[in-house]
């Protein structure tokens, strides 16, 4: 028996820093929206002593360094079950390096199909808790649509998805770590900072102009890349509603409000970039196919 997810990635429609704990971790305040751009999970059992996983991309790591495979662990500590015999397959779509929150997709991903594979039957309070010790996006990953997350990152009061409209993401090559990230907006000081409460007002009240107008992102002002400057740059000469570098980098996207505007948007980005898609923002988070 097996169970396959789709695993959304996310974006930020803003991403404030506001502050650093004591033990160095960064407080931030961010409006995330889960778009369906995915990976696909796949778990089932197998007559192994430990985790078994299997990954379609030789960059990403396929043992315990992988979130994949720390959700799995996660998860079973949490039900009180062993790690022995869970086998993971994952076909990864979402680009890397990217502030997509790829791998928290995957363990986010992990995590529901566990909850189906197994009997466990954790509730979402209980899946939230696992996945945050896997990453602070993991939470927003589970609970999908749209969300403001505090705290780390791991406490999300949801809001309603945003209203449906076109996003181009593109991934330029250069990507972002996002240890160094942090360490750039430790050192720069932010002219500008998001409106957040501007930017919910808008999610709840399916205002996608006011979210154009208003997306934020400190991170585009603490890492200045030319890669991403010129990808903007496109997604403006293509009427986008509002274009912001996701998470800490070092993906793009372009909100739209119709279709054709944002297909001609990714052509054109498609002829000076490799990894372009068109997608729509996702009202859940991983779901059974
Ligand atoms: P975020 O928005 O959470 O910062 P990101 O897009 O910047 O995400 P990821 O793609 O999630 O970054 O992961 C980046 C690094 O994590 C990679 O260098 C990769 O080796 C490692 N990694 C571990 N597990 C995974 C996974 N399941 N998928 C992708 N990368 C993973």
């Amino acid at each position: 028996m097996e169970v396959t997810v789709k695993a959304p990635a996310k974006i930020n429609l803003t991403l404030d820093v506001t502050g650093r704990r004591e033990d160095g971790y960064h407080l931030i305040e961010s409006v995330m929206q889960a778009i369906d751009l995915c990976d696909v999970v796949t778990v089932y059992k197998t007559g192994h002593s430990d985790i078994r996983l299997e990954i379609d991309d030789e960059r990403v790591p396929d043992d315990e360094r992988n979130t994949a495979w720390r959700a799995a662990a996660a998860f079973c500590e949490a039900a009180g079950l062993s790690t022995a015999g869970i086998g993971i397959r994952i076909r990864k779509r979402i680009p890397m390096q990217a502030g997509l929150a790829g791998g928290s997709a995957d363990a986010a991903g992990v995590l529901v199909a566990l909850n189906l594979l197994t009997d466990a039957r954790l509730d979402q309070d209980a899946l939230c808790d696992a996945g945050a010790k896997v990453g602070a996006d993991v939470p927003f990953c589970l609970l999908g649509g749209a969300g403001l997350c505090t705290g780390t990152g791991t406490i999300v009061t949801p809001l309603p998805s945003m209203t449906d409209c076109h996003l181009v993401v593109a991934k330029p090559l250069c990507g972002v770590s996002t240890a160094e990230a942090y360490r750039r907006i430790d050192e720069t000081t932010l002219r500008r900072r998001p409106h957040t409460s501007v930017v919910t007002d808008a999610v709840c009240a399916g205002d996608l102009e006011t979210i154009g107008r208003e997306l934020c992102n400190v991170f585009e002002e603490a890492i200045p890349l030319p890669e991403t400057a010129a990808i903007r740059q496109i997604m403006r000469e293509h009427r986008t509603l509002g274009c912001l570098m996701s998470g800490s980098g070092s993906a793009v996207y372009g909100l739209f409000g119709n279709r054709e505007d944002a297909r001609l948007c990714a052509d054109a980005l498609r002829r000076e970039i490799d990894e372009v898609c068109l997608c729509r923002p996702c009202a859940h988070g991983p779901a059974e196919v």
